[in-house]
């Protein structure tokens, strides 16, 4: 069975009707490069930056981060590798961070709001990331954005960091700029944030948590976590076509973007990217080239939604 996929390798996920998903990798740590390169990704979809962070007791240095995302960049070799910044709180604690214990760490002090109140560390970040933006086809992503203004604030971030690297003469590259749509105020205003910035990736491990209030880390809830809950899909469902509607992409990058039982409801939506587990990549891709959407995009959107 392996031995078929494999020859799915080097094609591209392409319905039977001409429509084109890229399928992308998720990665957690530059290790994870060689089960990318192994199942054929097309791209990165989602390099989670925490593990940078996670690994050391102080800050990584723009050179050490430089490094890596210049790596990755040179690996993928011209692919698109879409990093996102530093989504540390919640489940997810560095002690030099000094981050406060809060009741609600989910809703609490985490990802961007860290970013965008400790603006030197967002910055050492964004300057890496531009910096290694010459060697690759990097694109940056911002989690847990919840309205307009933070992603005007994270603009005017970055203009600066640019203007900074200009002037001490250093080289930076063009960087796609966009956002992870995870929580339910980031979908329901989708339309308005799609004006502003290059592509959206829908979250949803955190977008299925915040929307269904069903805690993501508490196995005892189960019984009522229902993954496929209507009001999840619809949800990425207006979001696919809010991006569409101002000319954007829209991605999903949570674990539901592997679940095989969704393929066709995501191809029907117009879904343009799924950024899976490494492993997962060639079955998404095989679903998507067995998948005609012109003959089931009613029934599929019915049945689901
Ligand atoms: C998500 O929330 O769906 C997501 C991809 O990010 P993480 O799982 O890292 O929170
Ligand atoms: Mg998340």
């Amino acid at each position: 069975k392996r031995e078929l996929l494999l020859t799915l390798k080097n094609e591209k996920g392409i319905t039977l009707d001409g429509k084109k998903i890229l399928t992308y990798a998720n990665i957690g740590d530059s290790k994870d490069l060689a089960a990318v390169l192994q199942n054929g990704a097309e791209g990165i979809g989602l390099f989670r930056s925490e593990f940078l962070y996670l690994e050391k007791d102080t800050y990584p240095t723009e050179e050490e981060q430089f490094r890596v995302y210049k790596t990755v960049a040179e690996t993928m070799a011209g692919k698109r590798v879409i990093i996102r910044t530093l989504d540390i709180g919640a489940d997810k604690q560095a002690d030099y961070f000094q981050l406060k214990k809060e009741e609600n760490p989910a809703m609490g002090y985490r990802a961007i709001r860290i970013c965008l109140t400790r603006t030197e560390v967002f910055k050492t970040q964004l300057r890496a990331l531009l910096r290694a933006s010459v060697y690759g086809k990097l694109a940056v992503m911002y989690p847990m954005i919840t309205s307009v203004k933070e992603v005007k604030k994270i603009k005017q971030i970055v203009e600066e960091v640019k203007e900074e690297l200009k002037q001490e003469g250093l080289e930076f590259g063009d960087m796609e700029q966009g956002i992870m749509i995870e929580t339910p105020a980031a979908a329901v205003i989708s339309d308005l944030l799609a004006e502003e910035v290059d592509f959206f990736s829908i979250g949803t491990n955190d977008l299925t948590q915040y929307m269904l209030a069903i805690d993501r880390q508490n196995q005892e809830l189960d019984e009522f976590f229902d993954a496929h809950h209507r009001a999840v899909l619809r949800l990425i469902y207006q979001t696919v076509q809010n991006a569409h509607r101002a000319g954007i992409w829209c991605g999903i990058c949570g674990e539901l973007g592997g679940d095989l039982a969704l393929t066709q409801l995501f191809a029907a939506m117009g879904v343009d990217e799924l950024s899976v587990s490494p492993g997962n990549i060639l079955p998404v891709r095989k679903a998507i080239r067995e998948t005609d959407t012109g003959k089931i995009r009613e029934e599929q959107l019915k049945k689901w939604l």
